[in-house]
């Protein structure tokens, strides 16, 4: 059983988008003792009322319930629309605004843009998801930065009451600027969201005679796919460093595959232009320009090639080629 909290440490939360990642977040801060409140665009009452939070889906109902933290966890590419769509004025004036979305400088620019000078501003992102936090949160990553916090000692307070909750439910704090999350996110996340996607795309299935490492891939696949195409598309649109870290996977695939290549290539030209010594003994060297060979490699365990190699020289290409392949 988690250790609720005290009366004083309690917080009125409003989850402004009440999906996933929203109802994910809702269960556990009731669990905590923490009390709820939510708005959506989609009709969620049952949903709500299962979890123990109310719902409201009219936006003035919802802000005249004055809620002390707003926690907006709308998809990336609507929040836009759905802040301006908050009727801010209804809330008390002094109320913190945090948002959970997975880019960061995106909001953080928001929130300063459309947000009255005297509400709080806390940019946070939970490293995990419902997948990866489905059980303990214990040792997770969790990133804030605390935008614009007013200076009255109670406002801060709030903010240490708001991250206690992930704080006691174990999470690993990193305080951190939004402009350097979005840089590590995209080199981290990002990838990891492609890779996952790319490999859902093969549509790799278990077999009996899985590896290790081959689970970790099927891990993946699962952990990325079941996020929808909207929060995966959010996190290239949204981080300006997600195109870069994109074009570098590509082309390290490539580096990857002209590694493979270039060595079946190298073999199929040793195979097609042996060398022929003084003598007249085919030696296996090739015998191309060596301007024209790809930088020396690790020497390979090909068979002796002091007999078979004149027999090579009469050899059809395609012949040659064919045996490069059996090895
Ligand atoms: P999502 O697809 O990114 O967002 C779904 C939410 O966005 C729902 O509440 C949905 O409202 C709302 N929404 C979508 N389009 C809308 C529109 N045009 N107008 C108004 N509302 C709209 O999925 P999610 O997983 O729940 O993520 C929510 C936020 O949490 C995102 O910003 C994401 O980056 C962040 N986050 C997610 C994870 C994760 O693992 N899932 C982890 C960390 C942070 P309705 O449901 O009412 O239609």
């Amino acid at each position: 059983m988690k250790q609720r909290i005290s009366d004083k440490e309690k917080l009125k939360v409003g989850i402004v988008g009440f999906g996933t990642f929203g109802q994910f977040l809702a269960k556990r801060l009731v669990a905590r003792g923490h009390q709820v409140i939510a708005t959506s665009r989609s009709p969620y009452e049952d949903i709500a009322k299962k979890i123990g939070v109310d719902y409201y889906q009219d936006l003035d109902d919802f802000c005249e319930e004055h809620p002390e933290v707003v926690l907006l966890a709308s998809s990336i590419l609507s929040t836009e629309k759905v802040l301006r769509s908050v009727p801010v004025q209804r809330l008390k004036r002094n109320t913190l605004f945090v948002d959970v979305l997975s880019v960061k400088v995106f909001p953080k620019q928001l929130l300063l843009r459309e947000l009255p000078p005297e509400v709080d501003i806390l940019c946070t992102h939970p490293m995990f998801g419902p997948d990866s936090g489905k059980g303990s949160w214990v040792g997770l990553n969790f990133m804030y930065e605390k935008v614009r916090i007013g200076a009255d000692p109670k406002r801060e307070r709030r903010v240490e009451a708001f991250l206690k909750f992930f704080r006691d439910e174990g999470c690993n704090m990193v305080e951190m600027t939004c402009e350097e999350h979005d840089r590590q996110a995209a080199s981290t996340q990002f990838i990891t969201h492609t890779v996952g996607r790319v490999l859902g795309t093969m549509q790799l299935r278990s077999t009996e005679i899985n590896t290790k490492g081959f689970e970790a891939l099927l891990n993946l696949v699962n952990n990325t796919n079941n996020d929808s195409f909207e929060l995966y598309y959010g996190l290239f649109l949204y981080n300006q460093n997600a195109t870069d870290e994109l074009e570098r996977l590509e082309q390290a695939f490539d580096t990857v595959k002209k590694q493979l290549f270039g060595r079946l290539h190298d073999i199929a030209r040793q195979q097609l232009f042996p060398t022929v010594d003084s003598q007249g003994n085919a030696n296996g060297a090739a015998a191309v320009p060596p301007q024209a060979l790809p930088p020396p490699r690790e020497p390979l365990a090909l068979p002796s090639r002091s007999r078979e190699g004149s027999d090579a020289v009469s050899q059809a290409p395609s012949d040659a080629y064919s045996k490069t392949i059996d090895v």
